[in-house]
């Protein structure tokens, strides 16, 4: 509650407290996330998650996981699984798990009291003869030739379609309420349909005839006693038929309500399952964690943290407008997040030999170099220094404008991060002209940490000593998509995709990584955060780029 208090309230919080303190539903706070076990949560889903259980907390309520899988078609187990990994992951801990399919049986007889009631029926008409009477927003619906049907035929067709005997899309029960409201959602809303070519992943082949979203969720908040069923603004217009269909079998006072807020849209990524499902499917990616997807798994794998995607959240908010919101906004949060948590290493993606010609021949010394300047609890480690070095070849160059200050023949003075001030002195080129070694004599006066450091330079670069270095795969992941909101385009989403999203590199990497385990974070100075990859073994280390130290697009 204190902490609440400090920042100021969003607009569902506003109602939970206001609630609250009126003591309406007894003073208790329920809350569920209900996502459909069809593919793997992603970075909107968070933001669900972070309302739904996060205000339960807040609040001192609950908050429910629950599985709508009324749609045996397209779910699994696999995706059940996966979404309670990554909610934990998130850091959230729900009070029950529970599954819509365990309602079929109440839900079922809710149905046949509603067709007795003479408020549902079954309808014989194809899907398309069903849309086309549907009418406009603007012009009443027409009425099924089989709405009048006397009840006990409807009670018998209703058990026919759950035994097999009905092929699926022969008929529907539909409730019976106004063809003409200008609530589309009110004209005659289907609240059964027969599946049979899919086997439900819990049970089975026991039914044949599903509940639809409008008809269960409501049923099933209501069941478990939700008093607050929080969902996207798309659903505002679905709101009086949740409301109808819990008027129709409540026998107490007690409702849940819904709250919509704005779904989060994020820049070059697509968020609808079926999508991500197809790339998936067809390749475009390496799986549902492939880190360019905007899935929980895939930023996970990236290297993004459950910290850094709760600010982002925080930081985005909950308001009544859709819209879209910057990719930059989360690498954002991610940069904040792991500033002062990786290690700062040196990294090469182009690395040249450097010799010091007045080094001592055969001399190793141990650089100390802070593991972390952003926290002094990090601590510093030893880096190996000798003769012998690699430097990144974009800090030399041959001949060299004015203004570059770093690496030339004949140039300035240049510091080796955390070790000594060198100078060039010329270079050694391959019969392509390509250069493979620059040499350097260093000021042994200048050792970092020491009375000489103190010396201006215009420039300081980093390093790694021949005998201090591992090489590793970098994969350099970039957007997935080339265009900002890819879901707007009505032709073939591949002609969006960004070929450019991943590149593969070899680089040479600090000793200090050998041994570093899968989800640990780095900053390869000069360059960006990077993580170690699950695909890494005993002696191929890779890592995935989380985010590049600057925004490099905002220059583009
Ligand atoms: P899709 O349309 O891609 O299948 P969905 O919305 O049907 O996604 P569900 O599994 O039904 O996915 O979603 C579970 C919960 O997560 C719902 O309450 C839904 O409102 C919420 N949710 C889904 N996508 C977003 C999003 N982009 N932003 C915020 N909340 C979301
Ligand atoms: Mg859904």
């Amino acid at each position: 509650m204190e902490e609440v208090a400090k920042k100021s309230l969003n607009f569902i919080e506003e109602i939970v407290e206001k609630d609250l303190k009126e003591g309406k539903n007894d003073n208790r706070l329920q809350t569920r996330f209900p996502p459909e076990p069809n593919g793997y949560l992603h970075i909107g889903h968070a933001k669900a998650i972070c309302m739904d259980f996060g205000i339960a907390q807040r609040y001192g309520g609950i908050c429910n996981l629950r599985f709508d899988d009324t749609n045996p078609s397209k779910e699994d187990v696999e995706y059940v699984d996966s979404i309670q990994e990554d909610i934990k992951w998130l850091g959230f801990e729900w009070g029950n798990i529970y599954y819509a399919s365990d309602y079929f049986p109440q839900l079922w007889d809710l149905a046949v009291q509603l067709i007795k009631d003479g408020k549902a029926y079954i309808d014989e008409q194809s899907a398309e003869e069903i849309a086309k009477q549907k009418g406009t927003p603007t012009t009443p619906g027409t009425e099924s030739p089989y709405r009048n049907r006397p009840v006990e035929e409807n009670l018998a067709l209703f058990a026919k379609m759950n035994t097999g005997e009905i092929p699926e899309g022969a008929m529907v029960l539909r409730a019976k309420i106004d063809m003409a409201s200008p609530n589309m959602h009110f004209r005659d809303p289907i609240m059964y349909r027969i599946i049979t070519s899919h086997p439900h992943h819990r049970t089975g082949t026991q039914w044949k005839a599903y509940p639809m979203y409008d008809y269960a969720h409501g049923q099933s908040d209501y069941f478990e006693g939700v008093t607050h069923s929080i969902c996207t603004l798309e659903f505002v217009v679905h709101r009086p038929l949740y409301d109808w269909f819990i008027d129709q079998f409540a026998d107490s006072d007690y409702r849940p309500r819904q709250y919509e807020f704005n779904r989060l849209n994020i820049t070059y990524t697509v968020m609808s399952k079926r999508k991500m499902l197809q790339l998936v499917q067809e390749g475009v990616v390496a799986g549902w964690d492939d880190p360019r997807m905007p899935t929980i798994c895939g930023l996970r794998r990236r290297g993004y943290t459950p910290e850094a995607i709760r600010d982002f959240i925080d930081r985005i908010g909950y308001t009544k407008v859709d819209g879209m919101i910057d990719v930059s906004l989360l690498e954002h949060s991610i940069r904040e997040d792991l500033k002062p948590k990786a290690h700062r290493v040196s990294a090469l993606f182009d690395p040249i030999k450097l010799v010091i010609t007045n080094y001592p021949e055969g001399q190793k010394e141990y650089m100390t170099t802070d593991n972390n300047p952003d926290n002094e609890a990090a601590g510093t480690r030893e880096m190996p220094f000798g003769k012998e070095i690699f430097i990144e070849r974009g800090d030399f160059m041959e001949d060299a404008p004015k203004d570059f200050f770093r690496l030339t023949p004949g140039g300035r003075e240049v510091r080796l991060k955390s070790a000594y001030i060198i100078q060039c002195t010329g270079c050694e080129k391959d019969e392509n002209g390509q250069v493979t070694t620059v040499y350097c004599t260093y000021d042994p006066d200048t050792k970092s940490g020491t009375e000489g450091s103190k010396r201006k330079v215009k420039s300081t670069i980093n390093w790694l000593d021949k005998d201090g270095c591992i090489e590793a795969e970098v994969r350099l992941y970039d957007r997935l998509f080339k265009v900002e909101d890819p879901a707007a385009y009505d032709g073939d989403f591949h002609d969006l995709l960004n070929e450019d999203s991943l590149e593969i590199k070899t680089a040479l990497v600090e000793k200090h990584l050998e041994g570093a385990q899968a989800g640990d974070h780095f900053q390869f100075l000069k360059i960006g955060y990077f993580t170690v990859d699950k695909d890494s073994q005993d002696g191929k280390l890779i890592l995935n780029r989380t985010v590049s130290l600057k925004d490099n697009w905002a220059k583009k």
